[in-house]
């Protein structure tokens, strides 16, 4: 078969189920794009790690194919495979010296012994460790040794590499300028990446795609901001971001937008999305930061208004979140930039909230 040019991996009719009756990945047929960063989001349990663990080798699907650069993987063990790979407990070699770990992958593979020094140096600048060749594992920091488990990962020039989870254990600030390195070295190399994580953050950040997981199945798989801004189910929408969402019913149809009546008789004018009839039900979203407040309506067109009273107030510093109540036990949280606030927002007090139209997104449940 001839491999596709854009395509690196091709997942085909792949399934798996450890105990024979549970399927923990269900028919997932799915392209990797040759250079990208696609990032697999999902909460602990949807099966992130067994869809990268069967492309590493380490599984093996219970149905269907996975192929590299068009050639089927199934018989061929992880070493043959050509993929780096970095998780999130290092599995660095402790009696080994930084240096040694980098060199591991290039021994195995029989290179040359006097392009082995070269290439680790390369790798190890890379991560900018270059001065530590000489120390054993035990002797670096956790980011630190997440740096040489990827330098470990790039030294041999593999074309796809797999990242399960691997700032997981690292602090906050230590994380963000991982990831910023990451994106960095991946945008240098032009290596296909992928990069397993919960952290919905991490992923908006990092990602050319996101694929998005739940129950084995993806969900969704687009760029970060699609996912974002057009969340096509009620999982994406609640799992990325934080979002308010509303029942009701689709009540009329224009060409590009529809009114959606909810129980409470307001109506909330949306963007249409495909194959919607009169009557179904329906979930909207809007998102916290897309509602403002208003001291009066403004009567635009598409342009949507709920009278509320304030719940809670929660100051942020550079925003304030404001819980807002808009019926019996109906509330919806909106973000208030602190600079656009005058005076105060007490609780029980009566306020007006607008958002348009065109970021009211319509998903199914
Ligand atoms: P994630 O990485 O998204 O947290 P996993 O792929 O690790 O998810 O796990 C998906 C499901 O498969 C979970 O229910 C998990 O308990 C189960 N599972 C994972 N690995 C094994 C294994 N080696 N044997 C049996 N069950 C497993
Ligand atoms: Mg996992």
């Amino acid at each position: 078969m001839k491999p596709e040019a854009d395509h690196i991996v091709s997942f085909d009719g792949v399934r798996k189920s450890y105990d024979g009756e549970n399927y923990v990945v269900k028919n997932l047929d799915f392209k990797i794009r040759r250079g990208e960063f696609l990032t697999l989001l999902g909460p602990s349990g949807s099966g992130k790690s067994t869809m990268l663990m069967m492309l590493a080798g380490f599984e093996s699907p219970t149905q269907g194919e996975i192929s590299l650069n068009g050639v089927v993987l199934n018989k061929i063990p992880p070493y043959k495979r050509d993929i780096g790979l970095v998780f999130q407990s290092y599995a660095l070699f402790p009696h080994m010296t930084v240096e040694k770990n980098v060199a591991f992958p290039l021994q195995v593979r029989k290179v040359p012994k006097h392009e082995i020094a070269a290439k680790v140096k390369r790798a190890l600048d890379m991560v900018h460790l270059g001065a530590l060749a000489d120390r054993s594992p035990s002797q670096l920091s956790g980011g630190q040794q997440q740096r040489v488990a990827l330098a470990r990962a790039l030294v041999f020039d593999p074309k796809l590499i797999l990242l399960d989870e691997p700032l997981g254990a690292l602090d906050k600030s230590l994380r963000e300028s991982m990831q910023m390195e990451l994106r960095h070295i991946h945008e240098n190399l032009g290596v296909t990446m992928v990069f397993v994580t919960h952290d919905q953050d991490e992923a908006l950040i990092m990602s050319d795609r996101i694929a998005v997981i739940n129950d084995g199945i993806i969900q969704q798989a687009d760029r970060p901001d699609v996912i974002y801004n057009q969340p096509k189910n009620q999982f994406v929408a609640n799992f990325i971001g934080e979002t308010n969402m509303f029942k009701g019913k689709v009540s009329t149809f224009e060409r590009d937008y529809c009114d959606i009546a909810l129980p409470d008789g307001n109506i909330i004018k949306a963007k249409k999305s495909n194959a919607l009839s009169l009557n179904e039900e329906v979930n909207v979203t809007i998102r916290p930061e897309h509602a403002v407040l208003v001291d009066h309506p403004s009567h635009l067109n598409y342009m949507n208004c709920i009278k509320a009273k304030v719940v809670e107030t929660i100051y942020h510093g550079d925003h304030l979140r404001l819980s807002l109540n808009n019926g019996d036990d109906s509330t919806f949280m909106i973000k208030v930039p602190t600079q656009s606030l005058h005076g105060s927002l007490d609780p029980g007090q009566s306020v007006a909230v607008e958002f348009h139209a065109n970021n009211c997104c319509i998903v199914k449940s």
